[in-house]
């Protein structure tokens, strides 16, 4: 049978002089993408998948949009994770090749693949016609972030690229028009799917910061850039450095999207930028497994604390712990479940966890708690696993304690966990980073200011003080740490 597929990228076919890659001071046209990307890909073949070294650079994403091009699923591998991670990576995922780039020193787990060195160049010349593969092939092997455990390879169809990034033209109207300035890692969904597939899906620009930093963002958005994708943790940062710098607030004020993901935005985070800027930071939630389930509208109200609607053809449902769906309303915290054609194929050589991971009827079981207010709005109450502690007969949200306790002006940083306690089940623990660790807030005075925004059954029973909190390099608490 044959499949006739439309272009991934119809802008790359038509190989115009619009940018489509700035990283630093190197910039490639699509027609200039086209014989990067389409030369290496020549080159590829048919091998069963192509590691990618993935530094924030050029050569990552020619290396990336050359596997697609191939039909030959692309393996992100995030260069800071150690000799121990790559070697499980490598040896679950049993890539014959790696694309790197030029002078890239590449670590001793790696000593086994045959390695090409990744040329992003000027030249305009090559066919433009690739071969576009079947919806269900594999396009992508993401590893998870590892916040919960070790990474599962998960196995993305062209499809679930195409499902997501349409989805998210449909809910940011985002055109060839815009362009995004990116200071993301390029081994994520976040900084890879949307963040340089999605603007070349679009026919778009993507600037890269190669480090993210506020200076980078302002010289962008004041120089024609329309979006902003960050973490929580590039949003605090904007939010520290707005009192003092008024052309950050100028810039910002002048985008046409500014949107957060991975992990949940702070409220007071938030609210900073709003009364800074008078822009309000949009969010969307998804995950490796998904890609992208909900967001704020462009055109829609942003709310704090929540993830939006479901993208178009996305199915959302929330469940109480037998599996029952529950109806819509503040108290129904249930898990988040999704269907739809953003969906993984499964987990790499894991048929145990694939088959846990769905319902009988085909639903992917998230692992995150929320609820739904009555307009469809997604409120996430966080992990199932570590964010949800059942104390007292109540079941709390750990994230809405630490927007409280981070609202405490002697409080830099917090994270909820929860601890077995015979009375209680489960007892609130807070782990704090002071802003003066010389004079920290007290266990007494925290317990009282949760209490008395939130419920007294809310207040944390106990303060652990650190100097940081334990975060991956999406800013995702590892909150495994703290039980150690
Ligand atoms: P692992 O599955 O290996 O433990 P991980 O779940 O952190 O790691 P990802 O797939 O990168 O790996 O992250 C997806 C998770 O990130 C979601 O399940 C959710 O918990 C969290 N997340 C993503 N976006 C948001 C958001 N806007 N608000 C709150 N949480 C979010
Ligand atoms: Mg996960």
């Amino acid at each position: 049978m044959s499949h006739r597929t439309t272009p991934l990228f119809p802008a790359l076919a038509e190989g115009s002089t619009t940018p489509a890659l700035t990283f630093g001071e190197r910039t490639l046209s699509y027609g200039e993408l086209a014989a990067s990307a389409g030369s290496l890909a020549a080159r590829l073949g048919q091998v069963p998948g192509v590691a990618v070294w993935a530094t924030p650079t050029l050569e990552t994403a020619v290396g990336v949009v050359a596997a697609l091009l191939a039909g030959v699923p692309a393996i992100p591998l995030n260069p800071k994770v150690g000799e121990r991670e790559l070697a499980h990576i490598v040896s679950d995922s049993r890539p014959p090749l790696v694309l790197a780039g030029r002078g890239d020193e590449l670590p001793h787990a790696l000593a086994g693949l045959s390695r090409i060195d990744v040329e992003a160049t000027a030249a305009t010349d090559h066919q433009r016609t690739w071969q576009e593969p079947a919806p269900d092939h594999p396009a992508l092997i993401v590893y998870t972030s590892g916040t919960t455990g070790p990474p599962k390879g998960v196995v993305l169809p062209r499809r679930a690229l195409v499902a997501t990034l349409d989805a998210l033209e449909d809910a940011w109207q985002w055109t060839s028009e815009d362009v995004l300035v990116h200071g993301l890692p390029l081994f994520h969904v976040h900084g890879l799917i949307l963040g340089v597939l999605g603007p070349l899906r679009r026919g778009g620009t993507v600037r890269h910061l190669g480090r993210f930093s506020t200076e980078g963002v302002t010289k962008e958005l004041s120089t024609g850039a329309t979006m902003l994708f960050g973490v929580p943790t590039m949003y605090h940062r904007i939010a520290e450095q707005l009192p003092e710098d008024p052309s950050l607030a100028q810039a910002l004020a002048s985008a046409r999207l500014l949107v957060s993901g991975s992990a949940a935005l702070q409220a007071r985070d938030q609210e900073r930028i709003r009364t800074a800027t008078g822009r309000a930071v949009i969010e969307r939630y998804g995950m490796t497994e998904t890609l992208m389930n909900t967001s704020v509208r462009a055109d829609g109200e942003p709310r704090a604390a929540t993830v939006g609607v479901p993208l178009r053809g996305v199915e959302l449902r929330l469940v109480d712990e037998t599996g029952g769906e529950l109806p819509d309303g503040p108290d129904q915290v249930g898990e988040i479940q999704v269907r739809g054609p953003n969906l993984f194929l499964e987990y790499l050589n894991r048929p145990d966890a694939t088959a846990e991971a769905f319902t009988e009827d085909g639903f992917f079981r998230t692992g995150d708690v929320a609820v739904r207010e009555p307009d469809g709005y997604v409120r996430i109450v966080g992990r199932k696993a570590t964010d949800l502690i059942k104390s007292g007969g109540y079941k709390i949200g750990a994230g809405e304690i630490e927007n409280v306790l981070m609202d405490h002006p002697d409080v830099r940083d917090a994270a909820v966990t929860g601890a077995p306690d015979p009375d209680l089940g489960e007892r609130i623990v807070a782990w704090i980073v002071p802003e003066d660790p010389e004079r920290p807030p007290t266990e007494k005075e925290l317990a009282d200011h949760v209490a008395a925004q939130l419920a007294p059954h809310k207040r944390p029973r106990v303060v652990h003080h650190l100097a940081e909190l334990p975060r991956n390099d999406m800013g995702k608490i590892m909150k495994k740490a703290l039980h150690a």
